[in-house]
């Protein structure tokens, strides 16, 4: 009896509990496949990365003895499409068998238990021993609330897996989040750490890539892909990160700069989303940190909550909301996005360096890709979905199942404010507030209407008074209604001229 086995291009984790014997009867198999490159536009420098750890995850299999069948990209026999390929490698290898670990995305779930499901029971599921939750632990926790607050959840996280907790079972530190000790400007210094990251050359494979005919944007080879491609790149990242990035993680994590596309950020989230570390083992490392005394709490706790918190509950908003969360759209925005989406050349210099750094480095942080380009598409009334497509082709990161919660949820506000209790919107003042980019703008970050005024302010007040119906009743915005209330109304209606000029003219701004 053979056991065909497949491995996804985001399930690279070496300690798989299939990986603790060696067994002859077991055939593994990881394929790159059209459907996985074409679902949307991707940045060739995922593609690339994927491909290539893939490869890198197969050779280390073969070398600890066990059996791989590797489906590349330009191989003859590679129907394209994981059905097609899976009956040919059944046939190939006599396979009675069929396993599979649980894929993250609502498409392959369904796509492979339909393939389970034709086979009977000789096919089966297995957990990839990854998350920290299981699928449906948010839905169970939220169970007939019509908010899902991620602190609930988080603290719920704590408590269950005895992180950051005293004895007593009360938080370190006397309270659960230390959110207010953080969130400042980066000034400058300390200067942002080195770029440590591993360089590769991958230049055979990407030719491979483009000669299959696999269309992406982005320039494949920008620093060398910079990306860990194993685990033990990935574990070399973390060390980097706990030596030098850490202890101003908590001070920096909502700056933005033009002098920094990092910061203190860990550039964790490729290795964390394909599986190469484990969040258990990311959590430990960082709360160990602060017992030994080498990272203060509020950086310590401020990393935890985004690993242990938010990467769990997002997953758990995707589970309990596909299919259908990806076709809302609350607010009815419609408008298509600029071609600027695709080069970066916008005259907003917040915009200008958060999409350009996006398309060359197929990285953004989280208040880049959340107050930046995601306040501005909010704002403008870009198309969700559209948006969506955008997040999920240019990160390095991105996967559905954390990408589409994080961006049409939380970003855009489509899911009517199930994740966020209010859409996350602002003008100029919050983007001068945490970073240098209004300095040197061509636009004039306090006014609010004229030529040379930012569009983020128009923009943030016409978004309010357009979606009043929707909003106005939200308690979190009662202060900006009042204020808008309280507006003359030749004001106001100069706002609403001045947003409607911008939102008619996105190419040219
Ligand atoms: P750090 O700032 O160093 O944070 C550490 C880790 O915490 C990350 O590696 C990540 O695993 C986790 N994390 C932090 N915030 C979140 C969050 N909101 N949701 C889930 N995990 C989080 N993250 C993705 O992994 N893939 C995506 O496709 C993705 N799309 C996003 C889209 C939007 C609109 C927004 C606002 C956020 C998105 N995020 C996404 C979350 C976050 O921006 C990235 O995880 C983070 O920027 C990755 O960089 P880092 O590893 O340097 O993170
Ligand atoms: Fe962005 Fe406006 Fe500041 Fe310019 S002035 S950087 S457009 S927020």
């Amino acid at each position: 009896m053979t056991v065909l086995r497949l491995i996804l291009g985001d399930q690279l984790n070496p300690h798989h509990r299939w990986f603790d014997q060696v067994d002859g009867a077991v055939v593994y198999t990881l394929m790159e496949v059209r459907q996985e490159t074409d679902y949307v536009l991707h940045h060739a420098q995922k593609i690339l990365a994927i491909f290539a750890a893939m490869r890198d995850f197969a050779r280390h299999l073969r070398a600890a003895g066990h059996r791989v069948d590797y489906l590349a990209i330009d191989d003859p026999a590679n129907r394209q499409a994981l059905p097609a390929n899976l009956d040919l490698l059944r046939d190939r290898h006599g396979a009675t068998a069929f396993e599979y670990q649980a894929p993250d995305e609502w498409r392959l779930d369904r796509q492979l238990a339909d393939y389970a499901r034709h086979l009977g029971p000789s096919a089966r599921m297995v957990d990839t021993d990854h998350f920290l939750s299981a699928r449906d632990t948010a839905a169970a926790l939220f169970q007939g609330r019509r908010r899902w607050l991620m602190e609930h959840f988080y603290r719920h996280m704590r408590r269950v897996h005895g992180v950051l907790l005293e004895p007593d079972g009360g938080p370190v530190g006397g309270q659960w989040n230390f959110d207010h000790d953080n969130r400042k400007p980066w000034p400058g210094l300390p200067a942002e750490p080195d770029d440590s990251r591993p360089r590769h050359d991958h230049g055979v494979l990407w030719r491979a890539i483009t000669a299959a005919g696999v269309g992406s944007f982005g320039d494949p080879m920008a620093d060398r892909l910079p990306w860990p491609l194993n685990r033990a790149e990935a574990l070399a990242q973390l060390d980097a990160f706990l030596a030098q990035g850490l202890r101003h993680f908590g001070d920096y994590q909502d700056a933005m700069s033009i002098r920094g596309w990092r910061l203190f950020h860990s550039l964790l989230s490729f290795a964390l989303n394909t599986k190469m570390l484990s969040p258990a083992e990311v959590v430990a490392r960082v709360e160990e940190e602060w017992r030994r005394g080498v990272a203060p709490l509020p950086a310590v706790e401020g990393f935890i909550r985004q690993i242990l918190g938010w990467r769990e509950y997002v997953r758990g908003v995707y589970w309990a909301h596909m299919p259908g969360y990806d076709d809302r759209n609350a607010l009815g925005h419609d408008l298509p996005l600029p071609s600027w989406f695709w080069t970066g050349q916008v005259g907003m210099r917040c915009l200008a360096h958060a999409v350009g750094q996006s398309l060359r480095h197929a990285y953004a942080h989280h208040i880049q890709r959340l107050m930046v380009i995601g306040n501005f598409a909010l704002l403008a009334g870009l198309d969700p979905a559209a948006v969506h497509r955008w997040y999920l082709g240019v990160y390095i990161d991105a996967f559905e199942w954390v990408e589409l919660p994080n961006t049409l949820g939380m970003s855009q506000f489509a899911d009517g404010g199930l994740m966020a209790t209010k859409p996350y919107v602002s003008g100029a003042a919050y983007i001068d507030r945490m970073g240098d980019y209004c300095r040197g703008c061509r636009y004039d970050r306090k006014a609010r209407v004229g030529p040379r005024a930012c569009p983020f302010n128009a923009l943030y007040w016409d978004f309010l008074d357009r979606h009043a119906a929707a909003l106005s009743a939200n308690p979190r915005l009662a202060l900006p209604y009042r204020q808008l209330a309280r507006m003359d109304p030749a004001d106001r209606k100069a706002l609403r001229d001045q947003a409607a000029d911008t939102r008619r003219r996105l190419e040219t701004i």
